[in-house]
């Protein structure tokens, strides 16, 4: 591979996921020549699996890093979806539709009340709805809800069409991408990475980006560097649906998304298996009882299919996000766990930022890899809980 024609890329990013092409095409997009080296295929993990919520309101327990990333990519998404049309000709069916936050009994009532008050602060549109309130807007929502917290802002993406999208554009903007590569070490000389060791041989490159999904915590831990991730298996399965609201019901059992090809997907479990990325019987149990939990009416619903991804979970359940310690020109780009695809727009202009320019945004202050240098290892790690 080495030694062709083809010169040696400036950045080499490991996984084809939705963050390793996101981070591509950022690059490409500041002037950085990039290759993007994939085991199997392209958003073949963890990517294509997902529900595609854009959700980050929902997803955080209270203030902090996770918030403003995920706000802030949020906002990201409409220019973002814009570019890639003109650029790759892909629509990614991004649907800002709401999201109901369901209580389902007085606990959950007094639990989502007392959320009400620090998203309040957000001015985010957020409040609080009756049961009367919750079934005009979304009749397909159970009859025994005793009211739910609505978020006018958040809603879904096609994550397929969104990782087509970003693939073909940062091609088209002239990033080279090889599938069924897998990338087997980093080769470096005094403390830096100058390149990658490949099934195929060695690829020379100025920078590496490890957006392994799932695996970086073996890939990193075979360079000595501490970065706890760990696969949690998330299972769903999709209905065809029945023409509804198009809202997102979310609930402790689980979630229903409407999709504009009429499909409804049901989510998810969180599954702690390793590398296993199988639909079991428990787990399509499990997701059976969503619907009569949260809407009934898709009792009747026509069963389509069911499937698997591996989230990359952290040790504290946060994205990983910088300069590998202790190699000179590797950056991580991971854990994003449950919101890879609501954080994949901030994480590939920040990435490329911080590679092209140089620039660290505060922003990655708290998600720097450097927080694990004394945690254990990959494996012997788990998330501290899991949200
Ligand atoms: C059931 C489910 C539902 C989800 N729902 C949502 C949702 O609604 N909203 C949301 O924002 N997120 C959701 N997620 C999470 C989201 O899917 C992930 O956070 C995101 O896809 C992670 O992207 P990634 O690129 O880091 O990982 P991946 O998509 O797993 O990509 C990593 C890639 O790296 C490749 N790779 C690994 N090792 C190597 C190697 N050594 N060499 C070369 N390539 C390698 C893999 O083959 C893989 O393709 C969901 C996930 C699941 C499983």
């Amino acid at each position: 591979m080495e030694g062709g024609e083809v010169p040696a890329p400036d950045v080499v990013v490991v996984g084809g996921g939705v963050i390793g092409c996101s981070v591509a095409y950022h690059l490409r997009g500041l002037g950085l020549s990039t290759l993007v080296l994939e085991s199997g295929q392209m958003g073949g993990q963890a990517t294509r699996a997902a529900a595609g919520m854009l959700a980050p309101l929902t997803e955080s327990r209270g203030p902090g890093p996770f918030l403003e990333l995920g706000l802030r990519s949020l906002a990201m998404f409409e220019p973002l979806a814009d570019a890639l049309r003109e650029e790759s000709g892909v629509d990614v069916e991004l649907r800002r539709s709401g999201l109901l936050l369901l209580a389902l009994d007085a606990a959950e009532e007094r639990d989502l009340r007392e959320r009400l008050a620090w998203l309040r602060e957000l001015d985010a549109g957020v409040r609080w709805l009756t049961p009367t309130e919750v079934r005009e807007l979304e009749p397909l929502a159970t009859e025994a809800v005793c009211g739910a917290l609505f978020v006018p802002r958040e809603g879904h993406i096609s994550s397929t069409r969104w990782l087509d999208a970003l693939a073909l554009a940062a091609r088209r903007r002239g990033v080279q991408m090889r599938e069924g590569c897998p990338v087997i070490g980093v080769l470096a000389d005094g403390g830096r990475a100058t390149g990658v060791l490949t099934a195929e041989g060695p690829v020379s490159c100025g920078h590496v980006v490890i957006a392994a999904g799932a695996w970086a915590g073996l890939l990193a831990g075979n360079l000595g560097i501490r970065v706890p991730v760990f696969p949690v298996r998330g299972q769903v399965l999709a209905l065809r649906g029945r023409p509804v609201s198009g809202v997102i019901l979310f609930g402790r059992p689980g979630y229903v998304v409407s999709k504009p090809d009429g499909s409804v997907i049901v989510g998810a479990t969180e599954d702690e298996v390793g590398f296993d990325n199988r639909v079991t019987a428990g787990g399509m149990l499990q997701l059976l009882e969503v619907v009569p939990a949260i809407a009934p009416a898709l009792a009747g619903a026509q069963f389509l299919r069911a499937w698997a991804g591996l989230r990359p979970a952290s040790a504290d359940l946060l994205p990983v996000i910088g300069p590998a310690p202790g190699l000179e020109g590797v950056t991580l780009a991971g854990g994003h766990y449950r919101n890879g695809i609501l954080l994949s727009p901030v994480t590939g202009a920040l990435v490329a930022k911080l590679i092209a320019q140089g620039e660290m945004d505060p922003m990655l202050g708290p998600l720097n890899p450097a927080r694990f240098a004394n945690a254990p290892n990959s494996a012997d790690a788990r998330p501290t809980s899991l949200a």
